[in-house]
C-alpha cells in the first residue's frame, strides 16, 4: 500500500514531531540565537548549549551524501542488504536515514531526497517513517 492510498486520519509519524505530511518534511528545532538548525528537535542547541524552547521548522527534503555504509546484517524484521547514510540537508542539517536504492547506485557526493514511506502498523494506524531517494539532479548536473 502506498502512503496515498492511507487516509490522513488513520496514519501518523514514527514518532510524533519527527515529520509533517503535506509538504513531506522532517522537522527539525532552530536556535534564534546561533541559527543553527537540528534532527530531530531538540529542546536545547548543541552548538551555543541555550535552552529552548526553540521554533519547529521543516527542514528541506534535499540533501547529499556525506558518507553512507551498506548494511548486511540487521535486527530481525529488517530486509537486507540497506543502505544507511549521513546526508547533509540544504539547511545545514546532517540526518542519519536510509537510502531507498542498492549501495553500487550510491556514491558520496550524490544528491538525494525525501521521501515517506509505511513503516509498520501500531493499534490499527499506519505508521510513517522516512527514507531518501537518489535525485533526479545528480550530483554534478546542476
Ligand atoms: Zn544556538
Amino acid at each position: 500500500m502506498t502512503l496515498a492510498n492511507i487516509a490522513l486520519s488513520s496514519r501518523r509519524p514514527i514518532r510524533d514531531g519527527l515529520l509533517q505530511f503535506d509538504p513531506p518534511r522532517l522537522l527539525g528545532s532552530h536556535c534564534k540565537a546561533c541559527d543553527t538548525r537540528t534532527f530531530p528537535p531538540r529542546d536545547f542547541c548543541p552548538a551555543c548549549l541555550r535552552d529552548g524552547p526553540h521554533d519547529v521548522v521543516p527542514l528541506g527534503p534535499n540533501g547529499t551524501v556525506f558518507s553512507y555504509t551498506v548494511v548486511h546484517q540487521a535486527p530481525g524484521g529488517r530486509r537486507t542488504p540497506y543502505v544507511l547514510a549521513y546526508i547533509d540537508l540544504d539547511d545545514a542539517v546532517r540526518v542519519l536515514a536510509r537510502i531507498d536504492a542498492p549501495g553500487d547506485d550510491i556514491q558520496v557526493g550524490d544528491k538525494v531526497e525525501l521521501v515517506l514511506q509505511e513503516a509498520g502498523e501500531s493499534e490499527g494506524v499506519s505508521l510513517v517513517g522516512y527514507a531518501f531517494v537518489p535525485s533526479p539532479l545528480k550530483s554534478g548536473a546542476v
